[in-house]
């Protein structure tokens, strides 16, 4: 047995009505915090205040909102028929929550990754520990003074640190495990969730294809690239890692973007790289041609936003996660051959389809697997509470948001209710004659 907790000691279950006055609570002490969650996300990612404000904060208050509103009716147990032999008697999948559950959130969206777990948990019923990132210290820090304000530490308690509190906290006994960060580290999780058999959801990282056919409006569909691309810098877990065009709207894709590029001050109202290791890393996958819109500086982690308009299939930048201001170009001119290139990713949380060729993307959409699909868009799926949201394979497992967040935090448990009436079949021995009249007339 591990030892018991020290973060949490309430396993008891709040009142539907305690938990929506704990929502409320928290949407008050988000909104009366707003202008310093932008200035947090501003100090510890330089992200741009309309990045913060949607991304983050209105996002955020959005599912608040919603759960608010909705809660009761999502956990309305659900009647279900019973079998007729079983009569009278009645039968119900009601919600239960899991009890105690452990949150360890990412980065790069730090505010909303670790709040909607939150919510979503708290509205379920549970008790909840967060580990937010060590990486965004301030982000932390106001996370840790919102919670504390609006729940009592038996229901939310943030612990700060890093890998190794995260370790500590995987060997206590949690009852279920939302984990979102990189499938690295998502594998670790997984494996000491696996020990104690805990379930766990996981939200987790990949290379999203970007996919661009002859029939696709080039100039809609460069601009939309560049906006998810370069939305938080490219460090995004659902934005498109690169792009696949057909080799025959290669040059009209890449000339348009580059127009796009050099004509807007994309440089001046983009996210930090989040420290000195990935600014190194993801320059480390720059190779052969590139444009560039300005310089970069390593001392303020700013890096200059640029396309690979020649990226080859087999170049570094291609082996990995890109999570950064870099766009890989790189071309295709039948479709096997490019699915078989894709099969080598696994399955990625999002696949972006750039068509008119309804033919193009059912096969694209059939043949391969991805947590979720935009059409003729980028990370607009990702960015609506009534679609869930999570990966499959390498992405990871589990889906949540909305009505699938509370969902995500809550087992289904089945209800029978019987009567103290006599059975019309009794399993009273001897059973001969009933095996007899069962063969006869139950469906063969
Ligand atoms: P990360 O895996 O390095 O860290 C995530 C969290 O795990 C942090 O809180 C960290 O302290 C903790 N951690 C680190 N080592 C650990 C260990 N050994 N055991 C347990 N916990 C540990 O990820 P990151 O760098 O913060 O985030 C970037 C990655 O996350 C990218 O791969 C990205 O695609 C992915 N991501 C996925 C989603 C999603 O919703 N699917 C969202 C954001 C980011």
């Amino acid at each position: 047995m591990s030892k018991p907790t020290e973060s949490t000691s309430f396993r008891g279950k709040l009142s539907l009505g305690a938990r929506l006055k704990a929502l409320a609570k928290l949407e008050e002490g988000i909104k009366a915090r707003r202008e310093e969650i932008i200035a947090a996300l501003a100090a510890d990612l330089g992200k741009p205040e309309v990045e913060a404000f949607l991304a983050e904060y209105f996002f955020v208050l959005q599912e608040i909102r919603l759960v608010r509103r909705k809660l009761k009716k999502w956990l309305k147990p659900r009647k279900v028929k019973s079998p007729i032999w079983f009569w009278p008697c009645r039968s119900r999948v009601e919600l239960d929550a899991y009890g105690r559950v452990l949150v360890i959130s990412p980065w790069n969206y730090p505010i909303q990754l670790a709040l909607a777990p939150v919510v979503s948990a708290v509205a379920a019923g549970n008790s909840v520990v967060l580990k937010p990132s060590e990486m965004t210290p301030t982000c932390s820090a106001l996370l840790e003074e919102i919670l504390s304000e609006c729940f009592s530490s038996e229901v939310v308690k943030v612990v700060l640190g890093g890998k190794e509190l995260a370790e500590e906290l995987l060997e206590e006994d949690f009852d279920f495990i939302f984990f979102t960060g990189s499938t690295e580290v998502g594998r670790i999780v997984a494996e000491k969730a696996a020990r104690k058999l805990t379930p766990t959801v996981l939200e987790l990282g990949g290379k999203c294809p970007c996919l661009v056919d002859a029939t696709a409006d080039i100039q809609i569909a460069a601009k939309r690239i560049l906006i998810g691309k370069f939305f938080n810098a490219g460090q995004t877990c659902f934005a498109p890692d690169f792009v696949a065009v057909e080799k025959s709207v290669h040059r009209e894709l890449v000339d348009k973007m580059k127009v796009l590029l050099m004509e807007l001050p994309w440089e001046e109202d983009l996210s930090r790289v989040i420290n000195e290791r990935h600014f190194d890393r993801v320059l480390g996958l720059v190779s052969g041609e590139e444009i560039r819109k300005g310089e970069d500086d390593r001392e303020s982690l700013k890096m200059a936003p640029r396309i690979l308009p020649e990226a080859g299939w087999d170049d570094a930048v291609m082996k990995e996660e890109v999570f950064g201001p870099l766009l890989p170009v790189v071309t295709f001119e039948k479709e096997e051959e490019l699915l078989s290139r894709l099969r080598e990713y696994g399955s990625p949380l999002a696949l972006y389809l750039f068509s008119r060729d309804s033919r193009f993307i059912e096969k694209m959409k059939g043949e391969l697997r991805s947590g979720s699909v935009a059409i003729n868009d980028t990370m607009k799926q990702a960015c609506s509470l009534e679609l869930p949201f999570g990966g499959v394979g390498e992405s990871g497992s589990g889906r949540y948001r909305g009505k699938k967040g509370v969902e995500a935090f809550c087992y289904e448990r089945a209800v029978m209710k019987r009567y103290f009436v006599h059975d019309l079949f009794e399993m009273l021995p001897p059973r001969e004659g009933m095996a007899r009249f069962l063969k006869k007339w139950l469906p063969k």
